[in-house]
């Protein structure tokens, strides 16, 4: 579903990630893990184009982008249609929500729908509401972000990218900005949507969770993956130091 291969990006004269790759087959559950810094969220948002990796090479729904293009600056019409394209089948759900504060829980759910695939807005509106009932927000679905708890936000910034039929969910650190009583409410819709076999990349520090739902952890450690495999071998045999130590610093 979606693949990258040798990413780097430079802020600068920062080389921030020295060649990252990973490949997302449909129902994996791809977990990064790493210290602040390590690049973790540069990685994810380089997947979704967020930023331009200086280079490298990324494939998402079998469409391979050019990179070269994009970092040399020549944002021709072309390569931002195709960015528009990549973006869509990515659902990104990040840290602050980053819900629109002037629209309702149901017009944010379908913003995406409407605008960007341009579907029908009565069948929209139908799937949307099926949506939020899902991650248990029906019934506060005419309510503005700013009268909701973050646990609350967050599972309407869940639904909102559902609501767009991505290849691919990419989540950055879904529960950092919660209070630890609204932490459970929101991994318990994450690992729902692991359980039905939605394919996700996940930035978290929740390691028991990773544990759990992951079916890959990756840890970065200085913009480069220092070690990876299944979730058991990671977290209870780690090998590189580095990773044995920041587990350590973990619970
Ligand atoms: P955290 O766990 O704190 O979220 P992270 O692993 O997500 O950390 P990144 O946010 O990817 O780390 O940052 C990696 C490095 O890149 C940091 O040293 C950061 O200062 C740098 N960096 C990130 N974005 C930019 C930017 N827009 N301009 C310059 N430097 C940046
Ligand atoms: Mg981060």
């Amino acid at each position: 579903a979606l693949e990258a291969d040798d990413l780097h990006k430079s802020f600068g004269n920062i080389e921030v990630l020295k060649g990252v790759s990973l490949a997302a087959k449909k129902h994996d559950v791809i977990t990064i893990i790493g210290a602040s810094g390590s690049g973790k969220s540069t990685f994810l948002r380089c997947l979704n184009l967020l930023e331009t990796p200086t280079s490298g090479r990324l494939r998402v729904h079998g469409e391979a982008l050019d990179l070269s293009l994009a970092a040399d600056g020549r944002h021709d019409k072309a390569l931002q249609q195709q960015i528009e394209r990549t973006r869509a089948h990515l659902g990104m759900v990040f840290q602050q929500f980053n819900l629109w504060t002037h629209m309702t829980v149901l017009e944010n759910v379908m913003l995406g729908p409407c605008t960007v695939l341009k579907r029908d807005k009565v069948q929209v509106e139908e799937k949307a509401k099926a949506l939020l009932e899902r991650v248990g927000m029906l019934e506060k679905c005419h309510m503005y972000p700013d009268q909701l708890s973050g646990g609350q936000k967050q599972r309407v910034a869940i639904a909102r990218a559902l609501a767009m039929d991505p290849d691919v969910i990419l989540l950055d650190e879904p529960t950092s900005a919660l209070d630890p009583e609204l932490v459970s409410e929101v991994l318990l819709v994450i690992r729902e949507l692991a359980l039905e076999g939605r394919t996700m990349i996940m930035v978290t520090h929740e390691m028991r969770f990773a544990c759990d739902v992951s079916s890959h952890v990756i840890f970065l450690h200085q913009g480069q993956i220092e070690e990876q495999g299944p979730p058991e071998q990671l977290f209870h045999n780690p090998q590189s130091e580095h990773l044995q130590r920041f587990l350590s610093s973990q619970y």
